[in-house]
C-alpha cells in the first residue's frame, strides 16, 4: 500500500504517518527526517538543505525528488510505504507519479489530514522533538513520560528552529503557496481521502484506518 499524508505543517501528519505504517508494516519515509540526519551528520546534502529549512522554506525540488526516488527504491518498500512531507509541490507529485507509472504502479491514498490555520499556530509551539532519534511529542496531546526527555532514547527535546512562531507564519504561507494544490491534484487522481485533523490523535487514527481498512 502506497500512502501520502498531506496537510500543513503541524497538523499531525507525522504524527499519524508513524502509527500508520507500525499498523500496516510499511515503512514511513519523512523528508524532513532525511534532511535532519542529513544536517546532524555534516553531509553535503544537510549542508545544502539547512538554510532553506531554518528560514521556513522548501528545500529545492532538484534536491529533494531525486532523495526520495531513491529512497523509495529501497528493498523495505516492496509492499509500500508512507510518505509523509513528500510531495509539497506539483512538481514533486509529478516525479512521484511518473516514477510509479514507470514502474506500473501509482498512489493507493493521499490522506488530506485537515486543521484550520487558528489551530496550527498554538499547536506547534507545544511540539518538542528529539534530534537523536527523530521522535516527536506535544507537551499538551503527547507529552513525553518525563518532561522535557525522550521515551525513546532519554535524549533532551527540543522546540526544532522551524517549530517557532515566526518561521511557522512563513512555513503556513509556503503550505497555501505550494501545497495545498496537491489536494486538487489528488482529488483528480481519485485517491483523495480527507479526514478532521482537529480530533484527538486516536480518533484522527481511527478514521484513517476506516479509510485504509483493517
Ligand atoms: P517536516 O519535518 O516535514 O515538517 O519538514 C521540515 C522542513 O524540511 C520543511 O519545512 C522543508 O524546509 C524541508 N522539507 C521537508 N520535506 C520537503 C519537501 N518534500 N520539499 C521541500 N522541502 C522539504
Amino acid at each position: 500500500m502506497k500512502i501520502i499524508m498531506l496537510g500543513a505543517p503541524g497538523a499531525g501528519k507525522g504524527t499519524q504517518a508513524k502509527k500508520i505504517a507500525s499498523k500496516y508494516h510499511i515503512p514511513h519515509i519523512s523528508t524532513g527526517d532525511i534532511f535532519r540526519s542529513n544536517i546532524k551528520n555534516g553531509t553535503e546534502l544537510g549542508m545544502k538543505a539547512k538554510s532553506f529549512m531554518d528560514a521556513g522554506g522548501l528545500v529545492p525540488d532538484e534536491i529533494t525528488i531525486g532523495m526520495l526516488l531513491d529512497r523509495i527504491h529501497e528493498a523495505d518498500c516492496a509492499n509500500g510505504y508512507v510518505l509523509d512531507g513528500f510531495p509539497r509541490t506539483i512538481p514533486q507529485a509529478q516525479s512521484l507519479t511518473k516514477a510509479l507509472e514507470d514502474m506500473g504502479e501509482s498512489v493507493d491514498y493521499a490522506v488530506n489530514v485537515d486543521v484550520p490555520d487558528e489551530n496550527i499556530i498554538s499547536r506547534m509551539s507545544g511540539r518538542r522533538a528529539c534530534l537523536a532519534c527523530g521522535a516527536t511529542y506535544h507537551i499538551v496531546y503527547n507529552a513525553p513520560k518525563k518532561e522535557g526527555v525522550c521515551d525513546v532514547c532519554g535524549q533532551q527535546l527540543v522546540l526544532r528552529d522551524d517549530d517557532k512562531p515566526e518561521t511557522v507564519k512563513k512555513r503556513l504561507d509556503v503550505y497555501h503557496e505550494q501545497t495545498q494544490p496537491l489536494i486538487d491534484y489528488y482529488k483528480k487522481a481519485g485517491v483523495l481521502a480527507e479526514v478532521d485533523g482537529t480530533m484527538d490523535m486516536e480518533d484522527v487514527f481511527q478514521a484513517i484506518v476506516k479509510i485504509l481498512g483493517a
